[in-house]
C-alpha cells in the first residue's frame, strides 16, 4: 500500500515505447506534453519520439503562489528523469565528449499558438560543442545550432522572461538577426544555407559579446545553467503580455498555467538526408481526406513556419502555386515518406479526428514532434465530420457535436475566394462583425447606397458609425464597413441579424472630411465609387473586387449529410419568423418547418404598401365606428391575400400569424400631401384630421396603446384580422390545399384579455365556417413578452392553446432596458464586466430565462399539451437555442437564415442533454 506521504509527482517520463502519462492527463502535463506521451508510450503508437519528461502544470502553479520558487524534491526528480533520458540516447548532458542537447518546450492544456515560448538546442556550451563536432563530424552544423541556441536564449530567457523591455522597441533576437543579415549581404548570400562553419564560428562569438553588452550579462555557458533558465522561462512566458492578452480573448483560466516538457534534441538541419516538417491528416482548408503538409530539407523546426524559405509539399497533393515546382518529401525520400504516412493514419485512426503533427528526419531517421487535434475552417469541419462518420471513424452524435455553430455560418455566406485573398495585401482591418466575404463599390452615406442600388450598383456603406436611420442604405449595402464601434455596435447588431458582411471598428481608416473618401494608415486613398472587398470572417479589408466564392448548399454534398444527421439528434422543432412568401420559401429551403412568427404590420412597409397602409390610415383616423368598419372593410382583402400567399406556401407547415402589434400612432403620416390625401378621401377638414393624428401621439408608445389593447378597445380591428386569416385558410382548404393557421395575440398581460379575444375569435370561426363550409383547423395562442404574462402563465394557459416567447420585449421589460436606447450604456456595461453579455443577443438565462422556465411550467400544469415556442432574435443564437432545448420548449423560431444554425444547435442541445438523461421523444 502506497504511503500517505508520498511525495508528489512533478516529472512524467516518455520514451523507449514507454510514458507515465497519456492523452488524458491535459490539465497535468498540457496538450503537448500528454500528447507526446500517448504517440511514444500507448500500445497502438509507440512512434519513435525522442525521449524526454514534462514538468506538470502544478509546478507552474507552486512557481506562482511561492514568489517563482520551485517544489523542493523537483531537481531531484528533473535529474532522474534526465538520467533516463541519457540511458536512452546513450548521451549525457553537459558531457564534453558526448553531449546530450535538449529542447525546453511549453504546452497549457488549449493550445495557445504562438504564445508561449521554446528553446531548442539547450546544453550547447564552449565545452560541449567540440564533442558535438565529434559526434556529428559536421562542424558546421554544430556552430548553426550554437547560434539559433543564443538567439532564442537570449531573447526569450535572457530578455523576455527577465522582464527587459528593450530600448527603442528593438530586442535582442532582432539585433542579432541583423547582425546575421549584414554578414550575409557583405558575403552577397542568398540563404543561411551558404554561411560557412568560419562564418558561424564568427557570429557566435559575435553574438555573445553582442548578448553581454546589450543585456548586460554573459550568456550562460552552463548545461544545467541553460535547462533551467529555459524551465524558469517557460513558466515566466504563461504570464508574457501577449499569452495573458490571448487568454482574456479565448476565455482561458489564469489558474492553469503550463507545463515544461524537456526533449533531447533531433536535427532537421544536418543535411541534405535531414528535414523537418508539419502536416494535418486531412486538408484543414477543404476537408477533403488527403494527407496535406509542407516540409525544408536541412532545417530546424521553427524555420518552416518562419516562412524564411519557401517550404516544400510533402506530396503532389500539397502543392501550391508557390510550391508547384519544388520536389516532394515523397519523391526526394519515398522511404520516410511511406514511413510518415503509416504514421499519420495510425495517428488519426487513434485519436478519431484530425491530426495536425510535427516532424523531423535526422540523417534519414524519422522522428515525431507533436500531434494535436487541428484547426479547421468550417466547410472543412463539416466535411471532415460527415466522411468520419460514413468511415465509421466516429458516431453519428459526434459528428454533430464537430461542427460549430458559428462554423455552420462560414458555410452558409459567399465568401471571398481563399486563394486571391491570399494573394491580396490586406489594405486594413477591424472587428469581425458579420461574416461572409462582400465585394462592392465605396458609398458614404445612406441615402447613397439606397440611389445607387436602386441603379443596381453593388455598394459597400463606409461610415464612421451607423444609426437607425441608416438602416435602410445598410440594408441596400452588399456589406457595411464602420471606423468606429465595437462588436455590439448598431452596424454590428443589425448586420449580424440579416446575416450581413460587416466590419466594425476598423480604426486604420479614416473618412474624409468631405464624406467622399477614406484613407488607411499606409496613406492610400479609397474615393466614392472605388471597388473594395471585405472578409467580414477576419475583418480584413482590401482594394479592388476580389473575386467571390458562392456557397452552394444544395449541392453541398457534406451539407447535407450533415443536416440529416442534425435533425435525426434533435428535438426540438424549428421555425422561422417570416413575414413575405419569399422569405418562407427560402427558410423552408434551409429546413424550417413551419412559422413561429408572422408579423401581420408589414404589408404596411415597403414595396406595394401604398394602397393598404393608405386603408390602414383611414381605419385609425376613423373617429366614429361607421368610418372605421368602412376602412377596415376595405382593407380586409388585402390583409386576407397578403395572409393566403404566405399560408399556401407554407402547406402543412403551421403558420402563427400574429394581430397587429405596433402602436398606431407609429402609421400616421408624416407628409403634408400625404395627410392631405387623407383628408380629402374621408372628407374632413386639415385641421380636424391633425387633431385626430395628434390625439393618437403618445409618451411611451412601445408601452402604449398596442397589441391586444387595440384588440380591446377596437373589438371591430381583431375581428378584420381574424375573418382574413380564417377565410384565407379556409379558401385554400376548399382548393384541395392545406393550411394550419395558429392566431396569437401580442403584448398581453392578463388572462382576462385573453378570453375577451378569444370570445371574438370564436364567433368569426363560426360565421366563417358558415359563409365557407369548412372547418378550418386553427390553435389559439399568445406571446408572452410581458413578465406579469409569464407569472401568470397558469391562468394564461386557460386560454390559450400555445405560448410564444417573445424574448426581446421580454428582455426588454423584465431588465428595464429599452432595445433602441441600449447603445448608450451596454457596451460600458459589458467592458465593466456589470453584464456578461448582451441579453438581446443571449438569452439572460438568471433573470428572463427563469420568467420563461416559470411560463412554461405554470402553463403546462394548467394544459400539459401547452405547446411553447420562442420567436425573439434569440431564436437564432446558439447558446439560447441550447437553452430553449432544456426548458423543454417545442419549437424555436428564427430568421430564415439562421434556421440551419438552430438546426444544429439543437442537435447539439440533445446530444449534450443524452448524456445526462434518456432521450424524449420528437417535439412539434
Ligand atoms: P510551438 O508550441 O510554438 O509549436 P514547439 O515546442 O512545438 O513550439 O517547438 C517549436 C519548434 O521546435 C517546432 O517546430 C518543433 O518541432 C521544434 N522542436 C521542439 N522540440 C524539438 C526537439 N526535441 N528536436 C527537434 N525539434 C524540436
Ligand atoms: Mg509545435
Ligand atoms: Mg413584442
Amino acid at each position: 500500500m502506497a504511503k500517505a506521504t508520498k511525495a508528489t509527482k512533478h516529472v512524467y517520463f516518455f520514451g523507449g515505447g514507454k510514458a507515465d502519462g497519456n492523452e488524458t492527463m491535459k490539465n497535468l502535463l498540457g496538450g503537448k506534453g500528454a500528447n507526446l506521451a500517448e504517440m511514444a508510450g500507448h500500445p497502438d503508437l509507440r512512434l519513435p519520439v525522442p525521449p524526454g519528461f514534462t514538468i506538470t502544470t502544478e509546478v507552474c502553479t507552486y512557481y506562482y503562489d511561492n514568489r517563482r520558487t520551485y517544489p523542493k524534491d523537483l531537481k531531484a526528480q528533473v535529474d532522474a528523469a534526465l538520467a533516463r533520458v541519457e540511458a536512452l540516447t546513450g548521451k549525457q548532458f553537459g558531457d564534453a565528449k558526448n553531449p546530450l542537447l535538449v529542447s525546453v518546450r511549453s504546452g497549457a492544456r488549449r493550445s495557445m499558438p504562438g504564445m508561449m515560448e521554446t528553446v531548442l538546442n539547450v546544453g550547447l556550451t564552449e565545452k560541449t560543442i567540440d564533442g558535438l563536432i565529434e559526434l556529428t563530424q559536421t562542424p558546421r552544423f554544430a556552430y548553426d545550432a550554437y547560434r539559433r541556441l543564443i538567439m532564442m536564449y537570449s531573447d526569450v530567457v535572457m530578455e523576455k522572461a527577465a522582464g527587459i523591455e528593450p530600448k527603442g522597441g528593438k530586442g535582442i533576437r532582432k539585433l542579432l538577426d541583423e547582425r546575421l543579415a549584414k554578414l550575409k549581404e557583405s558575403k552577397g548570400y542568398q540563404s543561411d544555407t551558404e554561411l560557412t562553419t568560419a562564418d558561424l564560428q564568427g557570429l557566435v562569438a559575435d553574438f555573445k559579446q553582442m548578448v553581454k553588452d546589450v543585456l548586460g550579462k554573459p550568456f550562460p555557458d552552463d548545461a544545467q545553467a541553460q535547462l533551467w533558465g529555459g524551465i524558469g522561462a517557460v513558466f515566466a512566458s504563461w504570464n508574457g503580455k501577449r499569452a495573458v492578452e490571448y487568454r482574456r480573448i479565448e476565455k482561458i483560466p489564469d489558474e492553469w498555467g503550463t507545463a515544461v516538457t524537456v526533449q533531447s534534441m533531433v536535427f532537421g538541419n544536418m543535411g541534405e538526408d535531414s528535414a523537418t516538417g508539419v502536416a494535418f491528416t486531412r486538408n484543414p482548408g477543404t476537408g477533403e481526406n488527403k494527407f496535406y503538409g509542407e516540409y525544408l530539407i536541412n532545417a530546424q523546426g521553427e524555420d518552416v513556419v518562419a516562412g524564411i524559405r519557401t517550404p516544400a509539399p510533402i506530396n503532389e497533393y500539397s502543392k501550391n502555386l508557390k510550391s508547384k515546382d519544388l520536389q516532394t518529401l515523397e519523391e526526394a525520400m519515398p522511404g520516410l515518406y511511406k514511413e510518415l504516412d503509416g504514421f499519420q493514419k495510425r495517428l488519426e485512426t487513434h485519436y478519431r479526428d484530425m491530426q495536425d503533427i510535427e516532424f523531423t528526419i535526422e540523417k534519414g531517421k524519422l522522428y515525431m514532434l507533436q500531434c494535436r487535434i487541428g484547426k479547421r475552417n468550417g466547410v472543412a469541419a463539416v466535411r471532415m465530420a460527415v466522411e468520419m462518420h460514413k468511415q465509421k471513424l466516429i458516431d453519428a452524435n459526434t459528428a454533430v457535436m464537430r461542427v460549430g455553430p458559428n462554423q455552420l455560418v462560414e458555410l452558409l455566406l459567399p465568401m471571398l475566394d481563399p486563394v486571391a485573398e491570399k494573394a491580396a495585401p490586406v489594405f486594413a482591418s477591424g472587428l469581425p462583425a458579420g461574416p461572409g466575404g462582400a465585394v462592392g463599390r465605396a458609398v458614404f452615406t445612406a441615402e447613397d447606397a439606397v440611389a445607387w442600388a436602386a441603379r443596381g450598383e453593388k455598394v459597400i456603406l463606409v461610415r464612421e458609425e451607423t444609426s437607425p436611420e441608416d438602416v435602410d442604405g445598410m440594408h441596400k449595402s452588399r456589406a457595411i464597413l464602420t471606423s468606429k464601434g465595437g462588436m455590439t455596435s448598431h452596424a454590428a447588431l443589425v448586420a449580424r441579424g440579416w446575416g450581413k458582411c460587416c466590419i466594425v471598428g476598423c480604426a486604420e481608416i479614416e473618412i474624409g472630411e468631405d464624406n467622399q473618401s477614406f484613407s488607411a494608415k499606409k496613406g492610400v486613398v479609397v474615393r466614392e465609387g472605388d471597388w473594395i472587398s471585405l472578409n467580414g470572417t477576419n475583418g480584413h479589408v482590401y482594394q479592388g473586387a476580389l473575386p467571390l466564392v458562392d456557397i452552394d448548399l444544395e449541392h453541398n454534398q457534406s451539407y447535407g449529410a450533415l443536416m440529416k444527421l442534425v435533425d435525426k439528434a434533435r428535438q426540438l422543432g424549428i421555425r422561422t419568423n417570416a413575414d413575405t412568401p419569399k422569405d418562407a420559401a427560402k427558410a423552408v429551403q434551409f429546413g424550417a418547418e413551419g412559422i413561429g412568427l408572422f408579423r401581420t404590420e408589414h404589408m404596411f412597409y415597403g414595396e406595394g404598401s401604398d394602397k393598404p397602409l393608405f386603408l390602414l390610415r383611414k381605419m385609425i383616423v376613423s373617429k366614429t365606428l361607421a368610418e372605421r368598419r368602412k376602412a377596415l372593410d376595405e382593407l380586409f382583402p388585402f390583409v386576407k391575400n397578403d395572409i393566403k400567399a404566405t399560408l399556401e406556401i407554407m402547406g402543412k407547415r403551421p403558420v402563427t400569424i400574429r394581430l397587429l402589434d405596433p402602436p398606431l400612432h407609429e402609421f400616421v403620416p408624416h407628409s403634408e400631401d400625404k395627410l392631405q390625401a387623407l383628408a380629402d378621401e374621408l372628407g374632413v377638414p386639415m385641421d380636424e384630421l391633425r387633431k385626430r393624428a395628434d390625439g393618437l401621439r403618445e409618451n411611451n408608445p412601445m408601452l402604449g396603446h398596442r397589441g391586444v389593447r387595440l384588440g380591446v378597445t377596437y373589438p371591430e380591428i381583431t375581428e378584420m384580422q381574424v375573418r382574413a386569416i380564417l377565410e384565407a385558410a379556409g379558401e385554400l382548404i376548399k382548393e384541395g390545399k392545406k393550411a394550419y393557421p395558429e392566431i396569437m395575440i401580442p403584448v398581453t398581460c392578463a388572462q382576462t384579455e385573453l378570453a375577451h379575444q378569444k370570445q371574438l375569435v370564436d364567433k368569426v370561426a363560426k360565421e366563417v365556417k358558415a359563409k365557407l363550409g369548412v372547418r378550418v383547423p386553427f390553435l389559439y395562442g399568445t406571446m408572452i413578452e410581458i413578465p406579469r404574462a409569464a407569472l401568470t402563465a397558469g391562468k394564461m394557459a386557460e386560454a390559450a392553446e400555445f405560448f410564444s416567447f417573445g424574448t426581446n420585449d421580454l428582455t426588454q421589460m423584465g431588465f428595464g432596458f429599452s432595445r433602441d436606447d441600449i447603445g448608450g450604456f451596454l457596451p460600458d456595461y459589458l467592458t465593466a464586466k456589470v453584464l456578461p453579455a448582451d441579453p438581446f443577443q443571449t438569452i439572460d438565462q438568471e433573470g428572463i430565462g427563469e420568467l420563461i422556465k416559470l411560463g412554461i411550467e405554470r402553463g403546462r400544469a394548467t394544459r400539459p399539451q401547452l405547446k411553447v415556442g420562442i420567436c425573439g432574435e434569440h431564436g437564432g443564437d446558439a447558446e439560447s437555442v441550447k437553452f430553449c432545448h432544456r426548458v423543454g420548449m417545442n419549437y424555436v423560431s428564427c430568421s430564415p437564415f439562421r434556421v440551419p444554425i438552430a438546426r444544429l444547435a439543437a442537435a447539439q442541445a440533445a446530444v449534450e442533454s443524452a448524456a445526462q438523461k434518456k432521450p424524449a421523444s420528437k417535439r412539434k
